[in-house]
């Protein structure tokens, strides 16, 4: 697929992948385009449809997949997540650079197909502190905040493994914002060149 090459974002669920992704839009609007992935999981308080993700059944998604709409797909903590090509094309048409989060299983879709995104692993200074963000977030029941602390657990071994162009350790927000725009900047400044030359 043509055009600017897009971020993919991953980390623990609590690590503050959102968070920083928010920053960087609000700082950089005009350059990134958060890629809206579907997802069949309930929305969260405050979270809009075709925003922050295509809130869809698990009949939807499945007929999607099997169409070969998505470029990738997952099933994390019992629900369906996954990123259609349409959404991709739609950010890269318009120029900008698409962001993606997904997890370490869609890390590893993602570096089979042409896409040929920048990784970003986001990591927490400790397990405690995942597990106190996430508890603090107050989104999640009990179960599901279990659910999220073993995957944590099952991907740190594997983000250490060279799957990613740049870890990020999310201790200091402004600290981890910086390191991020710093790793970032050659993208985000060959943006700014092509849109004031066109
Ligand atoms: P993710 O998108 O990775 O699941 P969020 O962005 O929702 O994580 O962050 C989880 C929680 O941690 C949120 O309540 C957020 O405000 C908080 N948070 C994010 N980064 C930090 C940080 N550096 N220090 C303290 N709290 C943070
Ligand atoms: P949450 O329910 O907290 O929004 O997301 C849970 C997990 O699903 C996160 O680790 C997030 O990175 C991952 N995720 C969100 N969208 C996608 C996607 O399109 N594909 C894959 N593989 N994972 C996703």
């Amino acid at each position: 697929m043509a055009g600017h090459r897009p971020v993919v974002f991953n980390g623990p669920s609590g690590v503050g992948k959102t968070t920083l992704l928010k920053m960087l839009m609000e700082e950089y609007d005009g350059v990134f385009c958060k890629i809206v992935a579907h997802t069949t999981r309930d929305p969260r308080p405050g979270e809009v449809n075709g925003k922050d993700y295509h809130f869809v059944t698990r009949e939807v998604m499945e007929a999607g997949i099997a169409k070969g709409d998505f470029i990738a797909s997952t099933e994390f903590s019992g629900n369906m997540y996954g990123t259609c090509k349409a959404a991709v094309q739609a950010v890269q048409a318009k120029n900008l650079i698409g962001t993606l989060d997904i997890d370490m299983q869609g890390v590893q879709n993602i570096k089979r197909t042409d896409l040929k995104p920048l990784y970003v692993s986001i990591q927490p200074p400790s397990m405690a502190v995942l597990e106190k963000r996430l508890r603090d977030r107050n989104t999640e029941s009990e179960e599901s905040l279990q659910k999220r602390l073993k995957a944590a657990k099952e991907d740190k071994e594997l983000s250490k493994e060279g799957l990613f162009d740049v870890i990020i350790i999310n201790d200091n927000l402004e600290d981890a914002y910086r390191q991020l725009k710093d790793a970032l900047l050659e993208e985000i400044n060959k943006v700014k060149k092509v849109n004031m030359s066109s």
